[in-house]
């Protein structure tokens, strides 16, 4: 069957995608490449073609998984997985949508909390300062953040105080790198 001749499971989630930003899960040929090239996909309950395979099937209990899942707030929005994918699958797009969905049906993964507080408190800290940095380091707290046990927002103390390895280069990209974080701090509003 052609992807134009499938018939989207009106109650579905991949319903609603379509709808919303335009994503056809069917589209996707589970090839991998995003999952690959995704930089916190080891932390996610579900790597992003995962998260794709599981829309597809279109069933409620899948559709759950997703909306509960750690792996919608883990993304970054670095748009990895979409410069790497075949179909030009907008993945970045598509968790927005989630976490929004995820938010209005009540169904925020627990860890959430921590990776929001870190997204307002770390972005504030980066305009505060007016300084940015390198991408690596945010993913790194993101990952510890999964752990953490005291308040998330000792980070950008510990950055401002330079007690974190502070990298010297700026990234070379500087508005690809804005781009994110302005990405990012819609999307943990
Ligand atoms: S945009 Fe999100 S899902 Fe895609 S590679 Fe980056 S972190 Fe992973
Ligand atoms: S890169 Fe694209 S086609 Fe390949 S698994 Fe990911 S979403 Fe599917």
């Amino acid at each position: 069957m052609s992807h134009s001749e499938h018939h989207i499971e009106r109650n579905s989630l991949s319903y609603g995608i379509e709808k919303n930003v335009e994503v056809l899960a069917q589209k996707c040929y589970q090839c991998g490449k995003c999952s690959a090239g995704c930089p916190v996909a080891d932390q996610m309950d579900f790597p992003p073609s995962m998260v794709m395979r599981l829309l597809q099937t279109e069933i409620p209990a899948n559709d759950e998984k997703i909306l509960r899942s750690n792996s919608i707030w883990l993304c970054v929005t670095c748009e990895m997985c979409l410069s790497r994918c075949p179909m030009e699958i907008d993945i970045p797009s598509m968790m927005d949508y989630l976490r929004q969905k995820s938010r209005s049906e009540k169904k925020v993964n627990k860890q959430a909390k921590n990776i929001i507080a870190f997204h307002k408190s770390f972005l504030n800290s980066i305009r505060w300062t007016g300084r940015l940095f390198e991408l690596g380091l945010i993913l790194d707290y993101k990952r510890q953040s999964l752990n953490l046990t005291q308040d998330v927002t000792l980070a950008p103390k510990m950055i401002t105080r330079g007690k974190l390895h502070l990298f010297p280069n700026m990234v070379k990209d500087m508005g690809h790198l804005a781009r994110i974080f302005r990405k990012t701090s819609n999307s943990s509003k």
